[in-house]
């Protein structure tokens, strides 16, 4: 093998083959193949059609946990037949767990904002792995479906120690987390109280936070406000594409994946089959994406330059069809050569970047980890179980079902202490404007408190379970005398 730093490549669908030989052509004119030997994987619908549901061979697994670096093309997702988003899998199979992305206004690409003089330029980082992203959903009653939405101590320390970590390396200095504590508590909740602790470990950088709805409409208002935002990952996924939006599409929003030991490169746009093999398509994405590459690997002098190049040539009125620029469109091909021969020129309506002194490579390859990393954040918290939710499904009236259950627990250490229907109380007290379905959550709590194992709520399951469809069950327990369960609303 040669002594080159190798990176796995997997050109991807449709318009990935194109872009992604546009990508090399400015790699080998800027002087990274020199340096970087990039080796072909099978990924995508290629490996789809043979029927291997992960979409990549072993092989290709293979050959990113050796090089820890995946670049990648757009991948087409198969629609049903049991085939999931390969990009989905590749996150979280390689604990790629933090979703990085730049958002800046580039020159010739019109956008209201750039229309106005406001500059954008801010970065989002996304939490890659947690979340409803599980994809954890079951099918409760006829009428009622659930996805949970998994949040969890070691993943909002790993996501808010990258933020400030990243903002730290780059010179940011106000990191703003967005979120939905006020209605999520726990989750949401967990979420924000994470990143003010760790805040306290870079006292250089100005912390804010903002409820996620007041953001999304912050940054239509007044992107040039945000320099780096953290969020939970669907809250990031939909404030990652806004943001994209906001820059003239997602063919500029350059995204990385990076995990502690493997990181994926990757283009956001899909593999858009309406333009693909007609030398149409805008490289941009993928190349910005491949300058996030290699400043992680310790290319910075290199990636600057190239960086320099495009934006003189976005500058100068050469752009793809996609784009809405001045004068005619060029191909996929052009646009590269464009690039390439720009190569030591920078621009001048905007501030090109600056250049430092040399390149030094800095990646190690992976260590196979022999078993799975267990990560834990709380090991010394006190729980104590102190009741049970069980969810039913039922058409009884509130006041009904609550005397059957009543009679259920009588000789039990438990009590009925409320009845919800999509999270809203209706027994002992509610509203009759409140309308219902058929799924009810009933919590039984200790008449007294003691300390009991989790038997005695199993053993009230069962009881419950002769007279009613169980759809879910859930000890609710404190910890260290705090409350780890939510209140009905009304309650
Ligand atoms: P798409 O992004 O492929 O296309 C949407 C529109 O944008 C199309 O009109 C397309 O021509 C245009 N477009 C996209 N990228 C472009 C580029 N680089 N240059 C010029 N125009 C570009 O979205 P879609 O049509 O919803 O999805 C097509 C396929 O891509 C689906 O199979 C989807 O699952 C997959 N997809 C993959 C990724 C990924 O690999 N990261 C992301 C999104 C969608």
């Amino acid at each position: 093998m040669s002594d080159k730093l190798q990176i796995a490549l997997a050109p991807g669908d449709g318009i990935g083959p194109e872009i992604t030989r546009a990508c090399m052509h400015i790699f080998q004119a800027a002087g990274v193949l020199d340096m970087v030997e990039f080796n072909e994987v099978e990924m995508g619908q290629s490996v789809f059609a043979k029927g291997e549901t992960r979409g990549m061979t072993d092989e290709a697994v293979e050959a990113i946990e050796g090089t820890g670096i995946l670049y990648k093309g757009p991948m087409g997702t198969p629609i049903g037949g049991g085939g999931k988003s390969i990009n989905v899998t590749l996150r979280k199979t390689f604990g790629a767990f933090a979703n990085l992305r730049h958002f800046q206004s580039l020159p010739g690409v019109e956008t209201v904002y750039s229309q106005a003089g406001v500059p954008v330029d801010f970065y989002v980082v996304r939490e890659n792995v947690e979340d409803t992203y599980g994809g954890i959903e079951h099918r409760l009653t006829p009428d009622s479906y659930a996805a949970k939405r998994l949040i969890t101590t070691p993943g909002c320390d790993q996501i808010n120690r990258f933020a400030f970590e990243t903002a730290k390396n780059f010179g940011i200095d106000k990191v703003t987390c967005g979120h939905k504590a006020n209605i999520m508590k726990m989750t949401d909740g967990t979420f924000l109280d994470r990143f003010r602790f760790l805040s306290q470990d870079y006292p250089d950088i100005e912390t804010e936070d903002v409820i996620i709805d007041a953001l999304c409409m912050n940054l239509v208002l007044r992107p040039d406000r945000y320099k780096m935002i953290v969020l939970t990952n669907l809250q990031g996924d939909i404030v990652s594409d806004l943001a994209a939006g906001l820059v003239g599409g997602l063919g500029f929003a350059p995204s990385a994946n990076i995990g502690d030991q493997i990181s994926i490169f990757e283009a956001v746009h899909g593999t858009a089959p309406d333009i693909a093999g007609q030398d149409l398509a805008n490289p941009t994405s993928l190349l910005l994406s491949g300058l996030i590459m290699l400043r992680h690997i310790g290319l910075r002098k290199t990636a600057a330059e190239i960086e320099n190049s495009l934006l003189y040539t976005l500058e100068s009125g050469v752009h793809t069809g996609d784009v809405k620029g001045k004068g005619d469109p060029v191909g996929t091909t052009a646009f590269a050569q464009a690039v390439a021969e720009n190569l030591g020129k920078t621009p001048s309506t905007v501030s090109g970047c600056t250049v430092p002194g040399g390149d030094m490579l800095c990646h190690t390859p992976p260590t196979r980890p022999s078993v799975n990393e267990m990560m834990v954040t709380h090991e010394q918290v006190k729980s104590e179980i102190v009741g049970c939710d069980i969810f039913l499904e039922t058409v009884l009236t509130p006041l009904d079902l609550a005397a059957r259950l009543q009679r259920i627990c009588e000789g039990t250490p438990f009590r009925l202490t409320v009845i919800s229907n999509r999270g809203t109380q209706v027994w002992p007290s509610g509203s009759p404007y409140t309308e219902i379905v058929n799924n009810c959550c009933v919590r039984f709590e200790l008449l007294e408190r003691s300390t009991i194992g989790q038997g005695p709520t199993v053993h009230l399951l069962a009881k419950v379970a002769e007279k009613f469809s169980v759809t879910e069950f859930i000890p609710i327990k404190m910890y260290d005398g705090q409350r780890g369960y939510s209140l009905a609303q009304g309650q």
